[in-house]
Formats: structure tokens, C-alpha cells, sequence
């Protein structure tokens, strides 16, 4: 068994990335800058947006965080998004999900002008996904890809079961493991909260990559023997032995399953970290993209 590192992919990324700003900086170019849109403070939101101004210090980016009261009106929050889309400082921006529940989400993500659009949520950006054109692809499913690749794992012809439709994850993750290139030529299910025999269905998957949103969901008898799982899930389960008083745990049951992969990703030190480094390459290319 293999343990597919996204913390190790990542920070090779990350020095991919600071090269690339080093030579911006030598040649008298912007640095790219990634701004980061925070409403309320829900713990963990507040937890990934702390830890992607991190990120772009780390790589050498410009960063700033909006912090918005989670009794802002949705059309206060939109004049802010205005704001970002015509400061020519800020190449890119992401507004962290969830939204308090009185705000359109859907109606916020469309606001987004689509060449400062680094989370990929944008119809435009999802369009361009779809007909192969270079663009933003939604940060999750793009940094799954990059950790197939790391790995060099093989994916043309084999069958891909992704369970979840959401928007961000399992949606476009299935479109990207069917595309004509590498990593995709998979022949792709997509499974959803309305499927039959779902253990049917991942006990025949050669990549199973699971975004259900359950704790430890899937258990050893629902994978196949030399199988590759992708876990996308977390979840802050409390735990007083620990410092932060909680651990993470992924939509796999770990222990159960590892024994039979051939690789599988953990979590945490998976897909968590590989998000961020997507978010920080789909900066660079805004910078790119626009120059
Ligand atoms: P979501 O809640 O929007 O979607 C869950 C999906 O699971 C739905 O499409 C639903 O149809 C499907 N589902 C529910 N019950 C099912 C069942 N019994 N059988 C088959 N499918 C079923 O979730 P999401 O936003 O895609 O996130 C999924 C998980 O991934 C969450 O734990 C989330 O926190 C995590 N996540 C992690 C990252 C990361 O960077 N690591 C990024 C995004 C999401």
C-alpha cells in the first residue's frame, strides 16, 4: 500500500510556485495576490482561510482576508465582491463556503468576475472545464488530479466510481477522470444519495474517490482488493485527549480499508492540503492568463 502524501505534493507545489514568483520579482512583475473573503466565525472556515493566507506566504504571494459580520445583508457582501473584482491589486479571490444561511450562495459565486474566479466555481470556469479550455479548475478535483499524477497512477481505461454530486467536488471530479488526457480515460459512475447498492457499485471501482460528507462511510468490504481510494471528506470529531480538543477524520474508515489499497490517501496529510496548493496555482495562472 502506498499512502498518497498530499501533504508531500503539496509542499512540492509550493516550491514549484516560489520559483515561479522569484522570477516575477526578478523581472520587475506583480506578485501574484490572492484575497480571501471570510463571513462569520465558523471555526472551521476561519481554519482553512488562516491556513491559505499561510499558504501564500509561504510560496511568496501577496494575501489579504475580508473579515464580514455574519449578519452582513447579501447585497452589502456583493458591493464587496465589486470591490475585489475592480481592485487591480488582487489577482484572484476566493469567498469561503458556507454562507450564512440568508445569503444566495449561487447568486455570490456568479459575482465573482471569472478571471479573479481561483476557486473554479464560476459557471464560466465550470463551462471552460467542460470543453477543455484552460482556465480555473475547481480547486479539490484539480488537486486530486495532481496527486494521481504525482504518483503516476494509471487511470486510462479503469473504471472511476466518485461518490457525491456536489458542485465543488464529486460533479466536476467526474468530468475530469472522463476527459481525454492524463489523468482521466476513465469510464466514470457517479454516485449520489439516491443510488441502489452503492457497496455493489464501489466494490467494483479501480479508483474509488469518495466526497459523501459522512465519517469513516466506507468500510473494507466496500472496496476492491488493490484498489486506489481518494478520501475527501473531514470531519472535526471532539476529542478532549487532544490539544485542540478535536481529531479529523475522512469519509474512509482508514485503518479498515488501507490494508487492501494499492494507494489511498489520508486524512488528514491528503486532499486537504492539495486544495490549498490549487488554489495557489490557479492564482498564478490568473497572473498568466491576464499578461
Ligand atoms: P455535499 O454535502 O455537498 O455532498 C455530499 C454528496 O454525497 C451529495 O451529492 C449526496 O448526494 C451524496 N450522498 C449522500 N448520501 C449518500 C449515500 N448514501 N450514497 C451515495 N451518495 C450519497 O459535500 P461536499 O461539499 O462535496 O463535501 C464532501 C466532503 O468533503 C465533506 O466532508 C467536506 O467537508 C469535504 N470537503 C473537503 C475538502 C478538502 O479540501 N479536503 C474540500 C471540499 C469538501
Amino acid at each position: 500500500m502506498v499512502l498518497v502524501s498530499g501533504k508531500e505534493v503539496s509542499n512540492k507545489i509550493k516550491d514549484e510556485i516560489a520559483v515561479e514568483v522569484e522570477k516575477l520579482k526578478k523581472n520587475g512583475r506583480k506578485i501574484p495576490h490572492l484575497a480571501a473573503v471570510l463571513v462569520g466565525e465558523d471555526g472551521a472556515s476561519r481554519t482553512y482561510v488562516n491556513a491559505k493566507v499561510k499558504a501564500c506566504e509561504r510560496v511568496g504571494f501577496g494575501s489579504s482576508l475580508v473579515k464580514l459580520d455574519s449578519n452582513i445583508s447579501e447585497a452589502d457582501l456583493l458591493v464587496e465582491i465589486e470591490k475585489l473584482n475592480n481592485d487591480t491589486e488582487v489577482d484572484g479571490f476566493i469567498v469561503q463556503l458556507p454562507l450564512p444561511k440568508h445569503i444566495d450562495e449561487q447568486k455570490v459565486t456568479e459575482a465573482i468576475a471569472p478571471e479573479k474566479d481561483v476557486d473554479g466555481f464560476h459557471p464560466v470556469s465550470l463551462g471552460k472545464m467542460l470543453l477543455d479550455i484552460p482556465s480555473f479548475l475547481p480547486a479539490t478535483p484539480y488537486g486530486i488530479t495532481e496527486m494521481l499524477k504525482h504518483y503516476n497512477i494509471p487511470t486510462e481505461g479503469k473504471h472511476c466510481v466518485v461518490i457525491g454530486r456536489s458542485h465543488i467536488v464529486g460533479s466536476p471530479m467526474s468530468v475530469l477522470m472522463a476527459r481525454n488526457s492524463y489523468p482521466g480515460n476513465c469510464t466514470v459512475t457517479l454516485t449520489h444519495s439516491k443510488t441502489q447498492n452503492l457497496a455493489e457499485i464501489t466494490k467494483a471501482a479501480d479508483i474509488l474517490i469518495v466526497a459523501i460528507g459522512k465519517p469513516e462511510f466506507i468500510t473494507a468490504d466496500m472496496v476492491k482488493e488493490g484498489a486506489t481510494v481518494i478520501d475527501v471528506g473531514i470531519h472535526r470529531i471532539e476529542d478532549s485527549s487532544k490539544k485542540s480538543g478535536y481529531r479529523l477524520l475522512g469519509d474512509v474508515n482508514f485503518d479498515e480499508v488501507a490494508p487492501k489499497c494499492a494507494f489511498i490517501s489520508p486524512v488528514p496529510g491528503g486532499v486537504g492540503p492539495m486544495t490549498i496548493a490549487s488554489l495557489l496555482k490557479n492564482t498564478l495562472l490568473a497572473v498568466q492568463l491576464r499578461d
